[in-house]
């Protein structure tokens, strides 16, 4: 044997989820690694004989080894940022709660100029409670801007509302809104992109906070197994840091990203500005593939885009582009072989994605562009087949299948019983061929992958049993199709399945060795799933005391 390993993993339950394999048995039991990569796959007796005195042996001592898993939606370095350095309002479920917490993050932190906040529930908080006034009360005389977990909410105090200059007077920003009082001076919460105008006089993150928070949470995002991320949503500034992080040594994930296209901006230069991104940002650790378009907003706020009005108001929302400037653009950047990532959560602003990348692809042709939609709450089924015609893959957040009673009442209401057959239909997707991925959405919800997998196939809450209640139990999936969405069909959205994704030979040994076997248990423990050790371009990033 001329090739000595560096590493081998023997003794493992290794499923490769390369194309062919299957849930019923593991596909190999023994990997060897050599300069990051994979350079053979194959039986213990096989894998031994690329080991010589230098190479490291890892016992993987029976236990489940996968592909390291691929998180393709997720605000990785704003939510980091947000998580480690503002208050921290998931947990709040009263506004005695979510004051206290403002308070005593105010109070901890007295050199801030501003106060950030993050997390508070869109559902349980709205413009009725969410006054300037309430946040004046505990902010110390400092501007406030704290953010809803979706991101599509925002509530403000008095003096951030005098410095962003939104007066009595003032107009609406661009697709956004602010609550006002009658007589037309700002009330406090804030709708979709008046956040952006709000952010123009909020201090953002310096690059040092950035960095710091985002070491602390690839760390934390290796120790659930996790090797490659999609940042939905960087400007050229969050490359730099990538790279900055990456140049330090502290980048322990392969990093793609997406930069969000405005619809008050021309197209041009932000075409231009994409193109010179993507010839700076290029490499296997840190790059940007692909264009971010927001066609709605959210349903909890009425932002969300329909083909038919809601069912209980009768109201509809408006797309965030017109129909033929969705063409226009998308048409552009597909020309420019950019992956589209579209934001689309009604069931309109669905089919108007759709219906722009067959303008595209009219247009230009098509290649092998693997455009996604991202989110999918609700579709109309005529629009389902058209993902596998069109080669459109479908990216979900199965976290939020679970049933979560205040919500589903909403929802329920606003699309009807006709419509609300049609949630985050996954199911039909996949057994219509679509290529299909699960993602985090991370800050808007948790990033631990076998609790979003979990809900992915149970559609039931994380502590449910088989006798639990179920959301759309028709749209459930497979273990086998829920892993595929983490692994290689993530690899495959992200650009990148060349060489991550699966465990074949010549791709990066991008590993994760698991403390239960997913595949052979009951479903119910899967978000019990821990990562034992973790392996970037085979070094290693993660290992658990004790293994
Ligand atoms: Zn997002």
């Amino acid at each position: 044997m001329t090739i000595v390993a560096d590493k081998i993993i023997i003794n493992g339950r290794v499923h490769t989820m390369a194309a062919g394999s299957t849930a019923s048995a593991p596909c190999a039991q023994a990997i060897a690694i050599k300069d990051e990569k994979i350079i053979a796959v194959g039986d213990d007796q096989q894998i031994t004989q690329y080991a010589h005195t230098s190479t490291q042996i890892i016992d993987a001592k029976g236990h489940l080894v996968l592909p390291g898993l691929q998180d393709t939606h997720i605000h990785f370095q704003l939510s980091s940022a947000d998580i480690y350095h503002s208050a921290v309002l998931y947990e709040a479920e009263t506004l005695a709660q979510a004051l206290a917490i403002i308070k005593e993050f105010s109070e901890k932190n007295p050199l801030k100029k501003w106060i950030r906040g993050v997390g508070f529930d869109p559902v349980l908080f709205t413009e009725k409670e969410l006054t300037k006034e309430a946040l004046d009360g505990v902010t110390a005389g400092r501007p406030a801007l704290i953010l809803a977990s979706d991101y599509h909410n925002g509530w403000a105090n008095s003096l951030a509302f005098e410095l962003a200059g939104v007066k009595v007077e003032s107009r609406e920003p661009e697709n956004g809104r602010f609550a006002r009082l009658n007589d037309g001076s700002p009330k406090g919460f804030i709708y979709e992109d008046a956040i952006w105008y709000m952010n123009r006089v909020a201090p953002s993150y310096t690059d040092d906070e950035l960095l710091e928070a985002m070491s602390h949470y690839c760390h934390e995002f290796n120790k659930q197994g996790i090797t490659g991320v999609l940042d939905a949503m960087a400007p050229r500034s969050y490359l730099k840091n990538y790279s900055t992080l990456h140049k330090r040594g502290d980048l322990s994930l392969r990093v793609r990203c997406t930069s969000k296209i405005f619809s008050h901006q021309a197209l041009q230069p932000q075409l231009d500005e994409l193109i010179s991104m993507r010839e700076e940002y290029n490499s296997d650790m840190v790059s940007l593939h692909s264009a971010k378009f927001f066609l709605d907003g959210v349903m909890e706020n009425g932002t969300a885009y329909f083909i038919n009005p809601r069912s209980d108001n009768g109201e509809n929302s408006e797309l965030m582009f017109s129909p033929s400037k969705i063409s226009e653009y998308f048409s552009a950047f597909d020309k420019e072989k950019f992956q589209l990532h579209v934001h689309t959560i009604g069931d309109g602003a669905v089919r108007a994605a759709l219906d722009g990348i067959e303008a595209a692809q009219l247009n230009n042709g098509s290649w092998d562009s693997r455009h996604q939609l991202a989110h999918l709450q609700v579709v109309d089924p005529t629009d389902i087949p058209r993902f596998k015609q069109l080669g459109v893959l479908a990216n979900f957040q199965t976290l939020w299948t679970q049933p979560d009673k205040e919500n589903d009442i909403l929802i329920n209401t606003m699309l009807g019983k006709k419509r609300s057959q049609w949630l985050y239909p996954i199911g039909e997707l996949i057994k219509q061929d679509a290529t299909c991925m699960l993602s985090s959405d991370w800050g808007v919800s948790t990033y631990e992958p076998f609790s979003i997998i979990q809900s992915g196939i149970t559609r039931q809450t994380l502590d449910a049993n088989v006798n639990s209640e179920v959301n759309t139990a028709q749209h459930r999936i497979s273990v086998f199709d829920a892993i595929k969405g983490y692994t290689i069909n993530a690899a495959h959205a992200a650009w990148r399945d060349d060489v991550t994704g699966s465990i074949e030979v010549g791709k990066y040994a991008d590993v994760v060795i698991l403390n239960q076997d997913v595949f052979n248990i009951s479903v119910y423990d899967i978000h019990k799933t821990q990562a034992l050790l973790t392996l970037l371009g085979g070094k290693q990033v993660y290992r658990a005391q004790g293994f």
